[in-house]
């Protein structure tokens, strides 16, 4: 029996303790008065702290406010300290979740999470970022009518998940994502979104890289394979054979230019920082003056002009190879009888080398492109003059490497100005 059972009963008896004599000797109605009023009394004490707890929990505090009576004030103790307990495991779940949610939303990948019917039940930011969710809005929507491209509807539709979806994202043409579903507990779907933009432009680039210089090297390798055809199966004068000779020469050493230009540009970026040595611009661009004057043969005027008397920080064979190709390029670009003006100038901001050409110049749209590796305004013309369209793409690694820039003015029929600004901190007083 329980104790509030025992309680009971116990009060009644002493209700009936009471009544029965007085009833015996007084007035049986007033023994029986008294017992009502004993009973009476009991009910209206438990109605009162019944109300309380009904009170209580139609808004349960944690805090001194529950207070019971008699009995009352065990059940109460026991409630209020379940109340506590729970609210306290609450409060720790409520922490551990928002540990969770706020690791989730520090991924660098993307993470949506989707019911059995592929409705969304939460997204992080990165994720809101790639495929242009608001969760606060979306929560609850198929995904298929907010990300409607069709191959990622087909993708969700075919539920093959062993390989992931590669997607160019809808909001810009340039952002390529892509996209793992994980399945799990049971019929819900966790989508992982890698932004794979960078790897795919690498990827791009590599499979271009390789093409064109398959297809480079392949050209003047095909002359030659026709060429020794040639010598082997026909009987040719020695002229004639010379005239072949020469021209087999010329193809490989176009090729060895093309070689070289690919390894000096392998080596720049392989290459650790430039170092800090202090090249003799006197001497460089005297240098290249005489270079300049080599190629030409004297076919042009070739002007230098310097102010101040200022040096250099960087590696000397890098900003040779990149001055050089400038001045070879003014050089070949220019018809005879055209000048080539070589420049170096400091100022308080840094300094600049350029070289000036008064030669054929190049259309406005070529400009932006002229340092991709292979670019060529006329082929034909950059073939005749030797060129392997890999000058320029040297010239901005290696200017790169030393935080300079490179700016090209030019105008057709006019002539090019290429100029190479650095900074300050490169330049040391001479
Ligand atoms: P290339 O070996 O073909 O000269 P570059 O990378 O050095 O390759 O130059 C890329 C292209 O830029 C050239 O093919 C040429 O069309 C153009 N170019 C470069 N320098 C000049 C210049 N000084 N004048 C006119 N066109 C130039």
């Amino acid at each position: 029996m329980s104790e509030q059972l025992i309680r009971a009963v116990l009060i009644a008896l002493l209700a009936a303790l009471f009544a029965l004599p007085v009833g015996y000797f007084v007035a049986p109605w007033m023994g029986w008065a008294i017992f009502c009023a004993g009973l009476g009394l009991q009910m209206v004490f438990h109605f009162r702290n019944f109300t309380r707890l009904d009170q209580w929990s139609k808004a349960p505090v944690v805090d001194s406010s529950l207070e019971g009576e008699g009995a009352w004030d065990g059940i109460f103790g026991r409630l209020y300290r379940h109340e506590k307990d729970l609210r306290n495991q609450i409060a720790v779940r409520d922490e551990e979740i928002s540990r969770v949610i706020a690791a989730v939303q520090a991924l660098t990948d993307g993470v949506v999470s989707l019911d059995l019917n592929n409705q969304i039940v939460f997204c992080n930011t990165t994720a809101e970022a790639q495929l242009g969710l608001v969760l606060r809005v979306d929560q609850g929507q198929p995904i298929v009518n907010l990300v409607r491209q069709p191959e990622f509807v087909a993708y969700l539709d075919a539920e093959d998940f062993s390989r992931p979806l590669t997607l160019r994202s809808e909001r810009s043409e340039d952002r390529v994502l892509s996209i793992y579903v994980i399945p799990y507990a049971g019929n819900r779907r966790l989508m992982q979104i890698k932004d794979v933009t960078q790897t795919d432009r690498l990827d791009r680039m590599r499979r271009d890289f390789v093409a064109n210089v398959s297809h480079e090297l392949r050209t003047p390798l095909t002359v030659l394979a026709g060429f020794l055809e040639t010598l082997q199966e026909i009987e040719l004068d020695r002229e004639e054979r010379d005239r072949y000779l020469t021209m087999m020469a010329e193809q490989s050493k176009r090729m060895e230019s093309i070689v070289q230009d690919l390894l000096t540009l392998s080596s720049i970026e392989s290459a650790p920082p430039p170092a800090n040595e202090v090249v003799d611009m006197a001497n460089l661009i005297d240098k290249l003056r005489r270079d300049a004057e080599a190629l030409s043969a004297g076919r042009h005027r070739v002007v230098v002009e310097t102010e101040g008397h200022s040096d250099l920080r960087g590696s000397e064979p890098e900003l040779v190879s990149a001055f050089g190709n400038l001045v070879a390029n003014a050089v070949r670009y220019t018809p005879a009888g055209g000048t080539v003006s070589i420049s170096w100038k400091t100022s308080p901001q840094g300094a600049e080398f350029a070289v000036q050409d008064t030669g054929i110049g190049i259309d406005a749209k070529h400009i932006p492109r002229l340092t991709e590796r292979f670019y060529r305004v006329d082929r034909g013309r950059s073939r005749d003059a030797g060129g392997t369209g890999l000058g320029l793409a040297i010239v901005k690694h290696s200017l790169n490497r030393h935080q300079a820039q490179l700016n090209i003015r030019s105008t057709p029929g006019v002539g090019s100005r290429f100029a190479c600004s650095f900074p300050a901190s490169r330049v040391a007083g001479a």
